[in-house]
């Protein structure tokens, strides 16, 4: 493994590691090296490496059938929409493969509803924020709030526009004729895990039925009990109209998933959008196994529980540390912001055994999994602890 060349496009910059086996908590490299992972492949296994609930009714359906695609009833995959529309404020449930696809299709949803339902096709134009991240695709790059994602890919859709984080009096400033739906994250994690103030989000929700426009939450990182709550709009008393998952939603098996309020159902009528693979047998399986497992142990109330002692405990220690601007989180999904580049530190703790992940280039993130054991994350946090005091300390 290294730096030599493979044949792969050179679009990741990635570190000279490779996992061969992983469980709970520990991932373990070629050489039989042990790693504590507080990043779950980008906060995807909430439950773990091999969570035996989701392996189990994976090989069983490994066994039995993989694919017919969506011109057939999926039991599973209807199973699955109903237990997320039992525990959410939505109605319907559309799936797809990853985070991008669902905020594709919340887009294009947005937009038809605007066209087909209501007749007014000239509101297609959807606000998102400065520092926000959805995706990858031509749509959802636009929709990113970030340049970086969109050097050298002109032209870039229509009907998106900008306003910054956070700040109330400005989005109402940005609300237009043209405007359809304002689209946010409650904690923006690519961006560098910034949870949105409760007067925002809920001036935000305001704004929305004053204007008659559609809320969107993307929830692909914040989603399935990571921050707290199943949903991290839970927090802010608000419901959107719109919101995505992806991410932990089948536990590393490529799912993501578009959820709506009634009256948006009939907009996705027979034909106007579709996925081969959306919601199969092996990833409505995965995901239906996660899902049942998150309600069934409480792992969103844990999540909560540990985050806000990961939070406390990281502020106590790096309390007077000159690197350390900010701790800031919402349950076990934890930033720390740094005056300075996180790269470095980052680098470190993996050459001792501890897996963490940069949002943005001054910030640390921390997203154990919500089963990790307290003896595990206390040793994790130990670790931050220690590396940011001794490169605090040869700093001076
Ligand atoms: C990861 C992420 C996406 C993109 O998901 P992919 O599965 O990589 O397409 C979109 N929005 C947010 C908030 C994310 O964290």
């Amino acid at each position: 493994m290294g730096e030599a060349q493979n044949a792969l496009f050179p679009n990741y910059a990635r570190y000279p590691l490779a996992f061969v086996k992983g469980e709970g908590s520990r991932l373990w490299d070629e050489n039989g090296k042990e790693y504590l992972d507080l990043m779950c492949g980008l906060a995807v296994t909430n439950l773990g490496h091999a969570p035996k609930q989701v392996t189990e009714r994976l090989k069983a359906q490994v066994d039995t059938l993989w694919h017919t695609s969506n011109l057939f009833h999926i039991p599973d995959q209807e199973k699955l929409a109903q237990l997320l529309v039992d525990n959410s404020c939505a109605d319907a449930v559309f799936f797809c493969n990853s985070g991008a696809e669902a905020n594709e299709a919340a887009i294009k949803l947005a937009r038809r509803y605007y066209q087909k339902v209501l007749g007014q096709p000239e509101r297609y134009e959807i606000i998102t924020f400065h520092m926000s991240f959805h995706g990858r695709t031509l749509a959802t790059l636009t929709a990113t709030g970030q340049d970086k994602v969109k050097e050298g890919f002109a032209p870039l859709p229509e009907g998106f526009v900008y306003a910054p984080y956070n700040d109330a009096a400005a989005l109402e400033q940005t609300i237009g004729p043209k405007t359809c739906a304002i689209m946010l994250e409650m904690v923006q994690g690519e961006g560098g895990v910034n949870p949105a103030d409760k007067a925002f989000v809920q001036k935000a929700a305001e704004l929305c039925k004053q204007h008659g426009l559609l809320l969107i939450v993307d929830e692909i990182q914040t989603g399935v009990g990571r921050t707290g709550k199943l949903f991290a709009y839970e927090h802010y008393g608000i419901e959107p109209d719109i919101f995505t998952l992806a991410k932990a939603l089948g536990s590393g098996i490529p799912i993501g998933a578009m959820l709506g309020k009634e009256k948006l159902r009939e907009a996705f009528s027979a034909g106007s959008h579709g996925s081969t693979f959306g919601g199969n047998f092996l990833s409505a399986a995965a995901g239906l196994a996660t899902l049942e497992t998150i309600l069934g142990e409480k792992l969103s109330d844990r999540a909560a529980e540990l985050g806000d002692y990961a939070v406390s405990e990281l502020k106590t220690k790096l309390a007077g540390n000159s690197l350390v601007k900010d701790v800031r989180g919402l349950g076990l999904l934890i930033g720390i912001q740094l005056t300075g580049p996180s790269a470095e530190l980052i680098a470190t703790l993996q050459q001792q055994g501890v897996l963490v992940v940069s949002a943005g280039p001054n910030v640390i993130r921390l997203a154990p999994s919500l089963v990790i054991d307290k003896a595990d994350l206390d040793r994790g946090l130990a670790a931050v602890v220690q590396v940011l005091e001794q490169k605090a300390a040869a700093a001076v």
